[in-house]
């Protein structure tokens, strides 16, 4: 009975994003958000909503995008012009909102009509959906709360996977942008705290990824942890709110250090 609900749960992911250049460059990493996608829709169905927790979208409270047609944040500098020409034109779903709204009780959420679509997701999406045809509504990290708190809200959102939502977080395991260098090969601790990372993941050990800081090389791999919060949410929609785990072992899908400093690790839960 267990296993016929797993089956009409839709997968939750997490994206390594990178530079926003992916959204107009085609390479390994762009081709396995393409090829997620499509693993996506053959095996399930095409997603209902797309809920979104983008690493870009810091705010001092939880808030849902309530728009109904979100703007394309080019939320970056010092890039060429046609990046800033890409528009993401989904729509955005207040009825949708208000349900995550509702969905979530650990803190209470503010609907929200300021912000739109950030390039934590645009830069993906071009790629995984680029008919642009299934609404996108993102929630805020609110930084202030506890890493406990991002795994719960994350387990509360959950409920919406037998719902058709396709949730992904957005961010990068490692990303220190200070120490990017364009030519070398990856830093050590780079691969070393991406490495402790995936085991982690792979072991369900929750304790290592809330205390990360423990790991020597945290301080290089998350000096903040903006990025590397959006994995905790991923990880609670795996777990669930009854704690039974929904979800088998995770299936890494890109693990490539990029610019030395910036893992590109992607993870599917709920593909097999
Ligand atoms: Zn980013």
């Amino acid at each position: 009975m267990v296993k016929d609900l797993i089956r009409d749960l839709m997968p939750v992911l997490f994206i390594g994003h990178g530079s926003p250049m992916n959204a107009i460059e085609d390479n390994e990493f762009t081709d396995s958000w393409k090829t997620i996608a499509k693993i996506i829709t053959e095996k399930f169905s095409k997603p209902k909503l797309i809920l979104c927790i983008s690493a870009h979208w810091l705010k001092d409270n939880t808030a849902v995008l309530s728009t109904k047609n979100p703007q394309t944040i080019h939320d970056f500098y010092g890039f060429p012009e046609e990046l800033y020409k890409v528009q993401y034109p989904a729509l955005g779903s207040l009825e949708y909102a208000k349900i995550i709204k509702d969905t979530i009780k650990s803190v209470d959420v503010k609907l929200d009509d300021t912000w739109g679509i950030d390039h934590g997701m645009w830069s993906v999406l071009v790629k995984m959906y680029p008919k642009a045809d299934i609404p996108v509504i993102q929630l805020s990290i609110n930084p202030n709360l506890s890493l406990e708190t991002h795994i719960k809200i994350g387990k509360e959102l959950s409920a919406l996977r037998s719902r058709g939502v396709l949730i992904i977080g957005s961010g990068n395991i490692v990303h220190n942008l200070g120490m990017m260098r364009t030519s070398g090969v990856a830093f050590p601790w780079a691969i070393d705290f991406d490495d402790y990372i995936q085991k982690s993941l792979e072991d369900n050990n929750v304790e290592n990824l809330l205390n990360y800081k423990k790991h020597p090389s945290s301080r290089y791999a998350v000096p903040t942890n903006d990025h590397y919060i959006p994995l905790l949410y991923v990880v609670g929609a795996s777990i669930g709110e009854s704690n039974a785990s929904l979800d088998g072992k995770p299936k890494f899908f890109c693990t490539k250090i990029f610019y030395s400093s910036l893992s590109m690790t992607c993870v599917a839960y709920g593909l097999q």
